[in-house]
């Protein structure tokens, strides 16, 4: 397998990397994903840079339904306005019934909003300048439309002020997420808790067997949308980083799509192999709790 050039690990700073068939063709290149030597996290190399990544989350990224071009079917905006929000405000309450809470990469601000009737002091991060004045207008909620990183540190955002922060499907998209957890220890109370949830298609045992086949054949599986996945969780590597980043209790959950409910985006045989290998995955996950296609983490500071 080929090196990454100018490989550096996120989380432990090694420089070799094992290349996995795995990649995206991004604006006429290769951007592959590699597994560092030492401590196993997987990220993409090498990574979008600043303009692209800008490119990346411009207002179409939330108004398109396009598989092909996007990371999903249906319209964001849409997925968004039809979100049950009254679950995740029942779900909070578990961790706290009052007190400040922040979300990072909030989109359009939809659950901080129903948060807010609950009666939760809130804060929100975006990225997107379309759902940073959409949530202004239809919410009246100001967010802090800035990347999540230590510029906030004092201004907008302050050591010990959070009781819980919560990052939905958003550390996998950072350039450095390793500095980002570090951000998030630091801001959170005493007993404070960061609840994750991750993508982890990639450790279901139909991704394993794919990426083995692939290697003895030669090829690989290559991505035609944006690389909005800079970086491919497991369970290990999620739990090395809260380690790294000062966390002292981490709780990890895996959790598993049913098979009739898995998006099937491939050719027929890959399909046909994908939707019976998540019949035994299901079992596996629900009955011992590894090697979900989801990950929700509670890191207590
Ligand atoms: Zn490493």
């Amino acid at each position: 397998m080929s090196k990454a050039v100018d490989f550096k690990c996120n989380l432990c700073g090694n420089n070799k990397a094992k290349q996995i068939p795995f990649r995206y063709e991004f604006k006429g290149r290769y951007l592959w994903l590699y597994e560092c030597n030492a401590c196993k996290l997987r990220s993409i190399w090498p990574q979008p840079n600043s303009h692209e990544i800008a490119e990346m989350y411009a207002a179409n990224y939330f108004t398109e339904a396009d598989s092909a071009t996007h990371h999903m079917n249906t319209d964001y905006l849409a997925l968004l306005n039809s979100g049950n929000y009254a679950d995740g405000v029942a779900y909070m309450q578990t961790y706290t019934t009052g007190g400040n809470i922040l979300e990072i990469g909030c989109a359009t601000g939809n659950f901080l909003y129903a948060l807010k009737q609950a009666g939760y002091s809130v804060k929100g991060i975006e990225l997107s300048d379309f759902a940073v004045q959409y949530a202004k207008e239809h919410f009246n909620i100001s967010l802090i439309n800035r990347p999540f990183d230590e510029e906030l540190l004092g201004k907008e955002i302050f050591p010990k002020e959070f009781d819980v922060v919560v990052m939905g499907d958003v550390l996998e998209h950072f350039t450095n997420p390793t500095s980002a957890m570090r951000l998030v220890q630091t801001i959170l109370k005493p007993g404070g808790v960061a609840i994750i949830h991750l993508p982890g298609t990639l450790n279901l045992i139909s991704s394993k067997i794919a990426f083995l086949v692939y290697r003895l054949i030669g090829s690989q599986k290559t991505m035609h949308i944006p690389p909005y996945h800079l970086t491919e969780f497991n369970e290990k590597t999620i739990r090395k980083m809260c380690a790294v980043a000062g966390f002292s209790k981490v709780i990890v959950k895996h959790d598993i799509k049913h098979p009739n409910e898995i998006p099937l985006r491939g050719s027929w045989l890959e399909n046909l192999i994908k939707k019976w290998l998540q019949y035994p995955n299901y079992f596996l996950t629900k009955r011992f709790g590894v090697a979900g296609d989801r990950i929700t983490v509670e890191a207590y500071r």
